[in-house]
């Protein structure tokens, strides 16, 4: 393994303006819960280098395989600890394998400098509630079940039902609205630690039940994912950064029968912040890295295989996959990918991300436009053009884990639509977005129209260019 310079592990998030490391590195973050919404919350806390976190939960794990690593009859948290030392050795990770007692309460949360609850436990909040308004701790309370979940900050109001979520009570925890939730609440916790802007206000809702995705509107019942449900499907993803390996592990965690990952890139010290899959692959190709890492999670259901190459306008795919996700960073090879789904009527899931605000856009031929039309990347493609023309360095671009997290999320929640539309209802058409410092933080702009763009009249028409 290459040597990492611990220099350069935070480098990337230290470009943000006002960021302060310091802070982070200096808190204490407790968090209750050791179910799959807690583990996407304390991952992304680990790679931004929260210097001391407190995990608490008496969960004994019977089915969860999380990153690469098995949890199975284990206590959790204990599970957790080693891990995520794996994942940031520079952050101090204390497990206490019990649950939150009322006679105890104060001693288990004592000296935090915030307390997240991720339980599906109204008991548990209400312990942590009662300690928080006493102590006058900032609070962040989160809960989900299959197809919805939903997450608040505690902004004085005192000791209020509404922060108990009682209505997720003894429901199993969503894997994937999870991922979008735990990137949401790290993103808040950096915030509230940092003390840089003013907290989240309104609630966040994350309803994949409901055609409007971010309303607190419940139509009908979720139904469960089916063991081996996505096994015929053979998914590409192009782009195994930050972004693809949130998208490539929600892929692996819905069994999707058949992964490629398309990359050239290899793994350097300075993706370590973000790219949480990549703890002991520094100098590698991230291609075959990644692909190595889903084959464990996919315990042997699913194959993956690496690409290492550049998606360009004379890539000849092997496969007829059923979808492909475009993961990659920039709107050059965004819009190569956008012609080569559409003129070939391939589905096409696209993420992009910034450090402060990201988005995702479904194509599923016939039903929506495609990303010219949603995104308008040809004229981001041309302007990206002009940027590289004016000036020969490129310099680096701040990147954090957080919108990666939650547009990757995102994106995931849109593959189970796509591939099964008649359990899980239609993919969206339109813009999912994430803006961490607008009042909602998520947001959808649908467009209602089907275009027509690359299809085989406009090609007769244009005289074969288009
Ligand atoms: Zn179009």
């Amino acid at each position: 393994m290459t040597q990492i310079n611990e220099l350069n592990r935070y480098s990337r998030q230290e470009l943000i303006k006002g960021w302060d490391q310091k802070k982070l590195e200096e808190s204490l973050v407790t968090i209750v819960g050791s179910d799959v919404l807690a583990q996407y919350i304390v991952i992304p806390l680990v790679a931004l280098g929260v210097g001391s976190m407190r995990l608490i939960d008496s969960g004994v794990a019977q089915r969860d395989m999380f990153l690469d690593f098995e949890l199975r009859g284990k206590s959790r948290v204990k599970s957790l600890e080693q891990k995520l030392a794996e994942i940031n050795p520079n952050v101090r990770v204390n497990g206490l394998n019990t649950d939150l007692i009322s006679d105890a309460s104060q001693y288990f949360l004592e000296k935090s400098d915030l307390v997240i609850d991720a339980t599906n436990n109204p008991r548990s909040k209400a312990l942590c509630l009662d300690y928080c308004v006493e102590t006058n701790t900032p609070l962040i309370v989160t809960s989900c079940m299959e197809g919805f979940g939903k997450l608040r900050n505690y902004n004085d109001e005192g000791r209020d039902v509404v922060l108990l979520f009682p209505e997720f009570y003894a429901h199993f925890q969503d894997e994937f609205i999870s991922m979008v939730l735990g990137g949401i609440v790290a993103e808040e916790t950096k915030k509230i630690l940092m003390k840089d802007m003013e907290p989240l206000k309104n609630p966040v809702y994350y309803n994949l039940l409901n055609a409007d995705r971010f309303t607190y509107k419940i139509n009908g019942q979720a139904k469960p994912r089916e063991l081996g449900e996505f096994n015929d499907k053979k998914v590409l993803m192009i782009g195994a950064g930050a972004l693809g390996s949130f998208a490539g592990l929600g892929l692996a965690h819905l069994g999707v029968g058949q992964i490629d990952i398309m990359d050239f890139d290899v793994v350097e010290d300075t993706n370590l912040n973000r790219q949480i899959l990549y703890y002991d692959a520094v100098g590698q190709e991230k291609a075959r890295a990644l692909a190595e890492k889903l084959k464990n999670v996919g315990r042997g259901f699913i194959k993956t295989n690496a690409i290492i190459d550049k998606f360009t306008p004379k890539t000849k795919l092997k496969l007829k996959y059923d979808l492909i996700l475009d993961c990659v960073d920039n709107f050059v090879t965004r819009a190569m990918i956008n012609e080569y789904a559409a003129k070939n009527k391939i589905p096409l899931i696209s993420g992009g991300t910034d450090y402060r605000a990201g988005q995702a856009a479904v194509y599923v031929p016939g039903k929506t436009s495609c990303m010219d039309c949603q995104l308008n990347i040809r004229e981001h493609a041309k302007k990206a053009e002009q940027r590289a023309r004016q000036s020969c360095v490129l310099a680096p671009q701040p990147s954090v884990i957080m919108s990666n997290q939650v547009i990757g999320g995102l994106m995931v929640n849109e593959v189970k639509t796509v591939l099964n539309p008649a359990k899980y209802g239609e993919p969206v058409n339109g813009v999912l977005k994430y803006t961490s410092d607008l009042d909602f933080r998520l947001g959808y702009n649908p467009i209602k129209k089907v275009c027509n763009c690359y299809s085989q009249r406009l090609k007769i028409i244009g005289g074969g260019k288009k």
